[in-house]
């Protein structure tokens, strides 16, 4: 495996000098308390880089509210100084969409952690923007339920950050993303106006529901401050196996006849060879079974699970082998092989990163031919396929030479759009596609979302420069 060089040239470096003055540093004081606003370089760098890497900006300076209204006054602040704010949860998105690029003032929702206590009756439970995925999955287990959002970044990924970026995970199968399960939030506006509606009735028809528009709106709507969400029942029983398969084609036709016969799957992963091999080689796993490809696949429910799971393998070509998890321990082991394939890759340098979707039919001529034809712009290109097959749901990573960085991109989102699918289908446009997104939005749509956006924010304080392509 070849690392591309560290100096990439598709890393987005900025540092627009913007600095704030002492005067506006004193009335942001004024509203977070003293401690809450971060200026110094030591606090600031990491907070303007993205996980990845690729995107390294510089914030004018960083806030940390306590309550909602902090932010609408922060935002009220932003108005009247013409200064551009950017909301930062755990700062794991993909896109770039929390990098102060342009040197935005970061509000970071860090303090905004409450949590309240389950609602058994309507299985609900109404947290603070700032709170981790995975604390409101531990709260919701300790009341006996589920919160069914889950993916690898869950320790730092923040509830705020799910619903600007409409998060998916490998649940998105069975209980669909982060919308499906958002009941209602609480907002502050691009005009300062607050928004509240955490009552989390699940049937309401009382006209828009402003949620799902603020769900996936990255940002430029309004900051999110707090959210209630829709709980599951644990099942009595979750069983894991990792199957092998002598092909990708394999794996991926067992994939869809598995999602149509099972009611009971509840994740269902696609990996290759070659990604299970850097897995293995980054964190010192042992091999797990050998094959072209895997699929790793949960099914949860009451009883006969592993029936379940040996008729589905038994009705299915190309299986080389397979491993079922007997534990808790050996489940997360397996999980292994699948979640750290974001880190391994990036281990080798920020590759280019593409996060797509397309029709079930489109799956396999598609990995079939895209490594090649990303060959056929750089030999020297390295293509990584897998993620959320039960979705229709692929991650695909290039580590590619410098100055064929712009060529990949273009050739990978035009052989997508081509295809039917769409250039992000979970993790946003943000800063990375924003160049894209008019292959997949017509202009009548783009223009509306411009009006929409215009409606909430008539200022352009919020992340101004994420999402929607410069007019
Ligand atoms: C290892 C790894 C695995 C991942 N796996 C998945 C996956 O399977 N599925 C998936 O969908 N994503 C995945 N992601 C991407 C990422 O974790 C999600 O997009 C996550 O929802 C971002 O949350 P965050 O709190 O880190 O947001 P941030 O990165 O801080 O922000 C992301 C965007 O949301 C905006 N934002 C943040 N908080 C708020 C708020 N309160 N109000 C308004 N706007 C806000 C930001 O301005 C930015 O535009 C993964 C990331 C990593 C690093």
């Amino acid at each position: 495996v070849r690392a591309p060089p560290s100096n990439v040239a598709w890393r987005t470096v900025s540092d627009p000098g913007r600095r704030l003055p002492a005067d506006a540093l004193d009335e942001l004081r004024a509203i977070v308390g003293d401690d809450h606003v971060l200026v110094d370089a030591e606090r600031l760098v990491p907070m303007s880089t993205d996980w990845t890497g690729r995107f390294v900006g510089r914030a004018a300076a960083a806030v940390r509210p306590a309550s909602t209204g902090e932010v609408a006054a922060v935002v009220g602040w932003a108005r009247r100084r013409g200064a551009a704010l950017m909301t930062q949860g755990g700062n794991t998105g993909l896109v770039g969409g929390a990098t102060p690029l342009h040197g935005e003032v970061l509000v970071s929702t860090s303090r905004l952690n409450s949590v309240t206590v389950v609602d058994m009756a309507s299985m609900q439970v109404t947290v603070g923007a700032g709170v981790t995925i995975e604390a409101v999955q531990q709260h919701a287990e300790r009341a006996g339920l589920r919160y069914p959002i889950d993916f690898a970044a869950r320790a730092t990924a923040t509830v705020g950050g799910s619903i600007a970026t409409n998060a998916g995970g490998v649940n998105f199968v069975r209980f669909g993303g982060t919308r499906e399960q958002l009941l209602g939030v609480e907002a502050v506006l691009g005009t300062g106006e607050v928004i509240n509606d955490l009552r989390g009735l699940r049937k309401d028809n009382t006209g828009f529901h402003l949620a799902s528009l603020l769900c996936g709106s990255e940002g430029t709507l309004a900051v999110v401050t707090g959210a209630t969400l829709r709980l599951v029942p644990r099942p009595a029983a979750v069983l894991t196996a990792l199957v092998g398969f002598d092909s990708a084609h394999s794996a991926i036709a067992a994939g869809h006849l598995w999602v149509a016969r099972s009611t009971r799957i509840e994740a269902l992963e696609l990996m290759r060879a070659d990604g299970v091999g850097l897995v293995c080689e980054q964190f010192a796993l042992p091999t797990p079974l050998r094959a072209a490809a895997y699929l790793l696949v949960e099914v949860a429910g009451e009883r006969d699970l592993d029936e379940e799971l040996h008729e589905l393998v038994e009705c299915t070509d190309g299986v080389t082998g397979s491993a079922v998890a007997a534990d808790e321990s050996a489940r997360r082991r397996l999980w292994r092989y699948r979640e750290d394939h974001t880190l391994a890759i990036n281990r080798l340098g920020p590759p280019l990163k593409f996060d797509i979707t397309l029709p079930g039919a489109e799956m396999q001529p598609f990995v079939d031919s895209i490594a090649s034809q990303v060959r056929g712009v750089d030999d020297e290109a390295n293509t990584w396929i897998f993620g959320h097959l039960g979705d229709g749901n692929l991650h695909v990573n290039v580590h590619a030479t410098t100055d064929a960085a712009g060529r990949i991109e273009s050739l990978v989102f035009t052989e997508v759009s081509r295809r039917g699918g769409s250039i992000s289908a979970e993790h946003g446009i943000g800063v990375a596609k924003r160049a894209f997104l008019h292959l997949r939005r017509s202009p009548a749509e783009l223009a509306w979302m411009g009006r929409v956006r215009a409606a909430f924010d008539p200022d352009g304080v919020l992340n101004p420069h994420v999402l929607l392509p410069h007019e």
